[in-house]
């Protein structure tokens, strides 16, 4: 090889390898959108602090070890879901006929890989069963009792169905059965109904990123309903530049496929992921008539927060090392997000969490 093409080969094998350079690992979750200040009582927000800051530090546990970004999203998630105040594992909401039927994706950012499980009744932690078809099979997607014999062909024990209910949750559905019952519309109730879904987006000190959702769907879902949670690409997607976990109303997740929306703006168009991230879930979803929001993380660290609920249960820990936790939209905790940006609004960056 003449000097000149040597030099300029060395040059690309140390670009390449300055991408993979270590870089302070990020982490950030949700348990869900569509929090409403005078359902929460004091003892049950410090509940709900805890369990984030336990779930922000298990994850972050894994990244301060040198694990991958996907260890990092599957631990943290799995904190989340083993805490019956969240709609996801235990604790999970009901369907219309009373059964909780559980839905999770995880995908991981530099490979694309992706795994998920839709409507399974007897696995304890759906990430990581989402995650053993991620890793163990020749499938993105395994549904129902299909999931749950491919559980139990690696060795995962099933749980009784018993195990996801918690009287909050059915006592949520007895609610809306009566509204349904006196011909009510659920309009009102829609932000109750798709609240506490979990999420976790992660940066690794190898610079992949991963994400990664869990949830129960929505209070009195018709049974065989399935959310945006597991679809790759709606409710959970990542790739080598962006990560992005979803939580509100399922379906226009689905017709927006918002996570992937949001990071083809990054990967494709460059675009700031705040920004990005707020186009889809503060313009375009709101405009077709729904609502949520939704975690976002580029490859660089930086996070984007946005919703359009009074609250979403939300933390992150980025290259401080220290955990956050904020559940409303006006806490004064250095993670305020503005409101909704109007369509004039949206050549400007959004100003939103971190
Ligand atoms: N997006 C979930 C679903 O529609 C619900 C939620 O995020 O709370 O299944």
């Amino acid at each position: 090889m003449k000097p000149r093409r040597l030099l300029l080969a060395l040059a690309a094998l140390g670009a390449a390898a300055m991408s993979h350079a270590a870089v302070p690992p990020v982490l950030v979750i949700h348990g869900g959108a569509g929090v409403i200040k005078r359902d929460l009582t004091p003892a049950k927000e410090k509940a709900i602090r805890a369990a984030m800051t336990k779930a922000l530090q298990s994850g972050y546990a894994e990244l301060k070890a040198g694990k991958s970004a996907v260890d990092a999203v599957s631990a943290a998630i799995v904190v989340l879901e083993d805490d019956p105040d969240f709609n996801a594992g235990k604790g999970a909401v009901f369907t219309h006929d009373g059964r909780n039927e559980l839905d999770a994706a995880i995908m991981d950012g530099d490979s694309r890989r992706a795994g998920a499980v839709a409507g399974v009744e007897r696995i304890r932690n759906p990430i990581l069963l989402a995650r053993a078809v991620m890793e163990k099979t020749p499938y993105v997607m395994l549904s129902g009792h299909g999931a749950e014999a491919f559980a139990q062909s690696i060795g995962m024990p099933l749980v009784d169905p018993s195990y996801f209910r918690t009287e909050e949750r059915w006592q949520q559905l007895q609610k809306a059965l009566k509204e349904d019952a006196a011909g009510k519309s659920h309009e009102d109730e829609e932000t109750a109904k798709h609240f506490g879904t979990v999420g976790a987006v992660a940066l690794d000190a190898q610079g992949h990123l991963a994400a990664g959702t869990s949830t129960g769907g929505m209070t009195d879902k018709r049974w065989g309903r399935i959310g945006d949670s597991p679809i790759i690409g709606a409710g959970t997607y990542a790739n080598s530049d962006c990560a992005v976990s979803g939580t509100g109303w399922g379906e226009y997740y689905i017709r927006t496929v918002a996570a992937h929306a949001i990071c083809m703006q990054v990967s494709q168009m460059r675009v700031p992921i705040k920004r990005a991230a707020a186009v889809v879930i503060n313009q375009e979803i709101p405009a077709l008539g729904g609502n949520g929001g939704a975690i976002a993380l580029d490859a660089h660290g930086n996070i984007a927060i946005p919703f359009n609920t009074d609250g979403m249960y939300r933390g992150w820990i980025d290259a401080s090392g220290v955990p956050h936790v904020a559940i409303y939209g006006d806490e004064d905790d250095g993670s305020s997000v503005p409101p909704a940006p109007t369509p004039a609004d949206s050549t400007d960056d959004a100003d939103d969490d971190p």
